[in-house]
């Protein structure tokens, strides 16, 4: 059984938690993928019961009530470690609550490298340069981490421009010969210019002109179910806007640390970058 009974804790302690939201039964869920960069559809608790929240590494993740039981759609990051991982469950709507620990299995997955090479102003940012990123990086992780109870009406996602995939998700890259973080989103070879649509319907939830993404949105799907899209030349939304799927959000660049103009496109689930080609209808 994957559900394993560790305890109870106090009551008290969750009269503060809210719905995880409406229940989106029809929503056809991504394919399990168990691999760091991945996706795991992981069952944790049985359809009669009710799941409050759901935690993987500290961090909240999406949960869906289905015919055959409760499940939790759990990001995992590219740098996971292979082997058994824990879901910290709680669960009860009435009394009586509980609190328990599933536990699902991660396996290996090796990206293949990339090599480029990048101008010396990324390789070799200025203090300003660096100052500026860390400011980023501050606004940037408010955004990868937003929480909005809401379940996404839909986990497919549409290509949000028409071109050829340049750089696959997960690549080890190697910039100028030296290691650099893996490639945690999915490249689309479009010049600039060229429209680049919402993914699925969702809510702006911030965009900004970074040092690294250059100019970026981030859209949120609910539960931790976000777009984001950087390098673009031109944003045409703004935070707070509700953009339905294929909606314009501005126009592809070469903004931020690039080789050349096109799409970086990236999913988050639970905080995590997550290989954005898993859902994609021709995925599935
Ligand atoms: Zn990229």
């Amino acid at each position: 059984m994957l559900r394993q009974l560790i305890g109870r804790a106090s009551a008290v302690a969750w009269c503060v938690l809210t719905s995880v939201g409406v229940f989106a039964q029809d929503a056809a869920l991504p394919r399990h993928a168990p691999y760091p960069g991945g996706v795991a559809v992981v069952k944790i608790g049985e359809a009669d019961s009710r799941v409050l929240e759901v935690l993987f590494d500290g961090r909240r993740v999406l949960t869906q009530k289905r015919a055959e039981g409760w499940l939790a759609v759990v990001g995992l990051p590219l740098d996971a470690k292979p082997g058994r991982q824990t879901l910290h469950v709680k669960a009860g709507e009435d009394a009586p609550k509980r609190a328990y620990d599933t536990t699902f299995e991660i396996k290996a997955k090796t990206y293949p490298a990339q090599h480029l090479k990048i101008s010396s102003r990324f390789m070799e940012p200025t203090p300003e340069d660096l100052q500026r990123n860390e400011r980023d990086q501050v606004v940037i992780a408010r955004a990868k981490n937003h929480w909005n109870p809401e379940a996404p009406p839909s986990f497919v996602l549409d290509l949000p421009a028409s071109g050829r995939l340049s750089a696959r998700f997960g690549l080890r890259r190697v910039l100028n010969g030296e290691d650099g973080s893996p490639h945690a989103g999915l490249d689309v070879a479009v010049g600039t210019g060229t429209p680049l649509r919402a993914a699925a319907a969702g809510r702006v939830i911030a965009t900004g002109d970074y040092f690294y993404s250059g100019k970026s949105v981030f859209v949120d799907h609910g539960q931790g179910f976000i777009t984001l899209y950087i390098h673009m030349s031109r944003i045409d939304v703004k935070e707070g806007d509700t953009v339905e799927r294929g909606a314009t959000l501005g126009l592809s660049g070469a903004t931020g640390r690039v080789t050349g103009p096109h799409l970086h496109w990236a999913v988050l689930l639970n905080g995590v970058y997550v290989d954005p080609e898993l859902f994609l209808k021709t995925a599935r």
